[in-house]
């Protein structure tokens, strides 16, 4: 039996990257999924690939209306919502904050902050309902550490992790469970194809880079995180609310603020 057996599961940003990933090894263990992201032709694509119970659906996360829908999307479609996971997420422009455009910080805080707001505020009535549920959501570890030319994502991520302790209080006597993930850098699009680079990488070339880019000497590949949120997702964590699981091969265990290795990822952010 897989550990994600009789559980309905939205993953947003779920067409790419650590969404991509969770939906295949959540698929895999037995979950009905609602593969939600504004790519929603390749959304489309998983969910007919992975077959049977899962479903997709094109939503701009940062959008309540979207969010509301998308919940009544998962609810119609199989009955019942168990885990939310908010991972939808954009780069935050990688520019020192006073040349930083105030249209790319408010669209970064209203992607990767707001949308997690209205992905736990919409999931939580038919949890609450339910008496049970587990919400993930994804932060990075730019919320911990000062990382130069992140001021708009650090400080969307930072936000994360504390609206992940207060849903987690207000919510665990009812069951409902609130968590976050904190990758390092992970080889997924946004860090070789992100437009906020402004220039793309050859995937290989980014892998090689994100190998030396922390303690552990390899690449953090996507199915790391996705292997996180599997047990935050299942019942093995019934006992694990309002922390932050950190996944960045040593990363912040070593007390960088940047990442000083110049074969690392320091160089793509000094562009
Ligand atoms: P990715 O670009 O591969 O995937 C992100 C997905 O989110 C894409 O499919 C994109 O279409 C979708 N998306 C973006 N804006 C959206 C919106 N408004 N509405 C709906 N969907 C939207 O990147 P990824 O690395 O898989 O990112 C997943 C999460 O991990 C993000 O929250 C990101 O901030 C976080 N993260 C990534 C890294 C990294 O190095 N890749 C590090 C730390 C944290």
């Amino acid at each position: 039996m897989g550990r994600l057996e009789g559980k309905t599961i939205i993953i947003t940003g779920g067409a790419s990257g650590v969404g991509e990933a969770a939906a295949r090894l959540f698929a895999s263990e037995g979950a009905k999924l609602v593969i939600a992201d504004l790519q929603g032709e390749r959304a489309n694509q998983l969910a007919e690939e992975l077959g049977g119970d899962c479903i997709a659906q094109k939503v701009d996360v940062s959008r309540s209306a979207d969010v509301k829908g998308l919940v009544s999307k998962a609810l119609e479609s199989f009955g019942q919502l168990d885990v939310m996971f908010n991972n939808a997420g954009i780069g935050g422009g990688e520019r020192l904050i006073h040349e930083t455009p105030e249209e790319l910080f408010d669209r970064t805080i209203a992607v990767n902050l707001k949308a997690v707001w209205l992905g736990i505020k919409h999931a939580i009535p038919p949890m609450l309902d339910a008496g049970s549920g587990s919400i993930m959501n994804t932060a990075s570890v730019s919320a911990h550490l000062g990382l130069p030319q992140q001021g708009a994502y650090g400080a969307s991520k930072s936000g994360v992790v504390q609206l992940t302790r207060v849903a987690a209080v207000e919510y665990a006597d009812r069951r409902i469970r609130v968590n976050a993930i904190c990758p390092g850098g992970v080889l997924t699009p946004m860090v070789y194809n992100n437009p906020a680079l402004r220039y793309t990488l050859d995937p290989a070339d980014a892998e090689q880079r994100l190998a030396q880019a922390q303690p552990l000497p390899r690449a953090c590949q996507p199915i790391d995180i996705a292997h996180a949120a599997l047990y935050l997702a299942s019942d093995e964590s019934s006992f694990v609310t309002g922390t932050t699981i950190v996944v960045d091969g040593g990363w912040t265990a070593s007390g960088r603020a940047r990442m000083d290795n110049p074969s690392g990822l320091e160089d793509l952010y000094q562009k």
